[in-house]
């Protein structure tokens, strides 16, 4: 028994990192036990560093903290001329050409010291280069309750106590290992598709960033060339057998799976991140290989060895083909392959497609009727709420849910609930249903909830 605490946050996510923060903050002793070396989860060790307008509660104030620390670079047309519109861009190739737009990301490396220091300044105790790897379960009359959790670091083999736990590990790992009932990323093909019964996820991504692009030059090249995809560069390069198969492989339109979206595509697929003439990239693993990263170490290590080599492969093209990457070099490399679709927990409430679509009203909402738009659904708005039985998992009374492991279906995480901003919200929510439940005596699923927390 290494150490014990109220409250045990497992993954130092967005939602791990906002319930460790809020739990503390409350007064709870906290533990934060993380695997890499800082939190932030795919957003700091993962690369991906969106930023955005804050949402409010934690995440503004994280936002707010990232500017005041210097960690946000925002990209506009004037600094990035011929970017609006352009099809190696993630998240601008559908505006018009030279149409105006604001690109903002926060530095992956220096935004997750600034988290590290907030959670320091809140009293949390948190051990990285710290894997969970089991839980000890007690046995109650109607649920059961996490005890412990077993966890592997420089030390060796530890358990750490608790009166309440909370799964940010992003693939419900926590809930899975304590006994918890789930179902695995990759459900069941939407309505039209042909479905031949295998279970494939959607594909998780190892982002990478490379330096001193002159990206000008590559601007200039689309226009001389008329070649706007760098599909001639692409032809050749695959003809001197320069490009592996599965780069660049074109996004199965007409019977995509999960909309056209993260399937596969068909050139560079970059976005301004840092500083001028940096930029982060994106490799999806395909498809069609359906692999579990999460729960299966054979497909975990093919995805991070086939990743890193379609990296190196990447940048070898840019460099050698692509006027204005003469000079560029790879300046990070995301610690692992994000999962985008790991374990769904099956909880007190699994909050389905139906919910959105019909508007549900709950009386345990812990938000305010929120609008999203479903780029499933034709990007149609749906208002709904979400209950907080989302965050309670079958069968165990003191373990929280948070981020990308709330109890949703599959459909509804990915397309709109997974995203940085509600994570770090649902965290916040999870970290005070934490914090209330220990001032009362009671354990998490006895609370009863009652008014929105946003
Ligand atoms: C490739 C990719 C691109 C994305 N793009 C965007 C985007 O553009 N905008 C956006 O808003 N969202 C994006 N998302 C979604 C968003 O990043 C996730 O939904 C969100 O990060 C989930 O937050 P989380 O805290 O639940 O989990 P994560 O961010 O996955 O964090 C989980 C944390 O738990 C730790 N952990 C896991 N297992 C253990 C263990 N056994 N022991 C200890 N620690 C553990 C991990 O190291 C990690 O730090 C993207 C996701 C992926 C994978």
């Amino acid at each position: 028994m290494a150490a014990e605490a109220d409250v045990v946050v497992i993954g130092g996510g967005p939602g791990g990192f906002a319930a460790a923060l809020r739990a503390a903050r409350m007064g709870a002793s906290t533990i934060l036990v993380e695997k890499y070396d800082m939190p932030g989860g795919v957003h700091t060790s993962g690369l991906q560093g969106a930023a955005g307008r804050g949402a409010g509660g934690i995440h503004t104030e994280l936002m707010q903290r990232f500017a005041d620390e210097g960690c946000i670079y925002t990209a506009t047309e004037a600094t990035l001329p011929g970017w609006a519109g352009n099809p190696l861009s993630h998240y601008e190739a559908h505006l018009e050409p030279g149409s105006a737009f604001a690109r903002s990301s926060f530095n992956p490396e220096a935004a997750g010291r600034v988290m590290l220091r907030m959670l320091e300044e809140a009293g949390v105790r948190a051990l990285y280069r710290t894997a969970f790897v089991d839980a000890v379960v007690r046995n109650g009359p109607r649920d059961d309750s996490v005890s412990e959790v077993i966890v592997e670091n420089a030390s060796g083999t530890q358990a750490i106590r608790g009166k309440v736990f909370i799964d940010g590990s992003g693939t419900a790992e926590v809930a899975a290992r304590s006994g918890a009932p789930f179902v695995r990323g990759g459900g069941p093909q939407p309505p039209g598709v042909a479905w031949d019964g295998r279970n494939r996820p959607i594909p998780g991504a190892m982002l990478w960033i490379m330096s001193a692009i002159d990206f000008a030059r590559v601007a200039a090249y689309q226009r001389r060339e008329n070649d706007p995809a760098l599909s001639k560069l692409i032809a050749a390069a695959r003809a001197a057998g320069d490009i592996p198969p599965d780069l660049y492989r074109p996004r199965l339109s007409g019977t995509p799976a999960y909309g056209n979206a993260y399937i596969g595509h068909p050139t560079v697929d970059m976005s301004p991140i840092q500083a001028p003439g940096t930029f982060i990239f994106w490799q999806n693993v395909p498809y069609e290989w359906a692999l579990h990263m999460d729960d299966d170490a054979e497909d975990e290590a093919r995805a991070k060895k086939s990743m890193r080599e379609f990296i190196d492969a990447e940048a070898g093209f840019l460099k050698k083909y692509v006027p204005g990457f003469e000079n560029a070099f790879i300046s990070n490399v995301g610690r692992y392959v994000g999962i985008r679709d790991g374990r769904h927990p099956i909880g007190e409430h699994v909050f389905s497609i139906e919910d959105a679509r019909s508007g549900r009203r709950f009386p345990d909402a812990v938000t305010r009727p929120m609008t999203k738009t479903f780029f499933w659904d034709a990007h149609r708005p749906y208002t709904f709420e979400v209950p907080y039985r989302c965050f309670l998992p079958g069968k165990l009374d003191n373990l929280l849910l948070t981020g990308a492991s709330l109890s949703f279906t599959y459909e509804t995480i990915f397309m709109v609930m997974r995203n940085f901003p509600w994570c770090t919200q649902t965290g916040e929510i999870a970290g005070y249903a934490a914090g209330l439940s220990l001032q009362r005596g009671i354990a998490p699923k006895q609370l009863e909830w009652t008014a929105p927390y946003f």
